[in-house]
């Protein structure tokens, strides 16, 4: 076993071999910089769903080809959940906070990784929610229902928050899904105080911007970051690496409002292909980050890493 010393260390970290050469130490968090903002993607592990939560209404032949080409054979596959993390001179801003300890054994890993990575979650300023689901919202909130991050500011789109606390929304959710209205009311209730309802064109900071995206959710909004072609943090208009994009007609079960879904998944699509803006996809393969061509009449996510 060679013996590895901070020089040492340092060196092999420039030249990206750390993960290799020292297995202990949890591989390097995948970061790079766009305009004004440090780009960091960290994992919350993953969520393992049902294989037939993809596309349940899309011609089985089909479906099964494309899941065969994801690698997903069998009755369940494994669903990435990756968070953004960005940095300015003056915030540390965190695109979502995963799963938290109450939804999946293999979800929740958000604040361990950080940590790992040598981020502090006390230094945490400002949180931007793309939605209410478990996966994004329910690490908000510790076993005690206090909430993880001491000095955070948080935004949630307006008619996010009115959905999840309206009557609507039990009427609108499968009865096994009852558990995400309790969950949504519990997290925001330990946020309350503490956050700022937003719609689309809202600046947060300078040079990132709230892009309403509904369907998915009632209020599901999505956060365009300035510079170079832009950036775009999807996160779960495009929740499959293949067929939300050879197929964004295809209908998953979670997207609540399946046909205003597919209106908004095209339009980003078209977007995102025509501006050549990077997109950072929170259930695709880590780290999520690409771009889209047009394919065939339909899409194609190129990833960059
Ligand atoms: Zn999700």
């Amino acid at each position: 076993m060679p013996k590895y010393d901070r020089r040492t260390l340092l060196a092999a970290s420039a030249a990206g071999v750390v993960a290799h050469a020292l297995p202990a130490l949890a591989a390097p968090l995948y970061s790079f910089r766009h305009g004004a903002f440090g780009v960091t993607v960290v994992s919350d592990g993953h969520l393992v769903l049902p294989t037939s939560f993809l596309a349940p209404d899309a011609p089985p032949a089909e479906r099964e080809a494309m899941l065969r080409a994801a690698g997903q054979t069998g009755g369940q596959y494994h669903s990435p959940t990756n968070v953004t993390l960005l940095s300015t001179a003056n915030d540390l801003i965190l695109i979502d906070m995963g799963s938290g300890d109450r939804f999946m054994p293999s979800a929740g890993k958000l604040w361990e990784n950080l940590k790992t990575a040598g981020f502090d979650k006390a230094k945490i300023s400002k949180v931007v929610f793309t939605h209410g689901h478990p996966d994004h919202l329910w690490g908000a909130v510790d076993e005690l229902d206090e909430v993880v991050t001491p000095d955070a500011a948080f935004y949630v789109a307006a008619a996010e928050w009115d959905f999840w606390s309206s009557e609507n929304a039990t009427r609108g959710l499968p009865a096994e899904r009852a558990g995400f209205v309790t969950g949504a009311r519990r997290n925001y209730a330990a946020i309350k105080g503490r956050v700022t309802m937003v719609k689309g064109g809202d600046e947060i900071v300078s040079g990132l911007r709230i892009l309403d995206t509904p369907g998915h959710t009632q209020g599901h909004v999505a956060i365009e970051l300035a510079g170079g072609d832009g950036l775009i943090v999807g996160g779960d208009v495009l929740t499959h690496q293949l067929i939300s994009f050879q197929h964004p007609e295809w209908r998953p079960p979670a997207d609540h409002v399946a046909d205003q879904a597919v209106t908004t998944r095209r339009k980003l699509l078209d977007r995102l292909a025509t501006d050549r803006s990077k997109l950072i996809g929170f259930h695709l393969p880590y780290p999520g980050v690409g771009t889209v061509e047009r394919k065939d009449g339909a899409y194609r996510f190129a990833p960059i890493a």
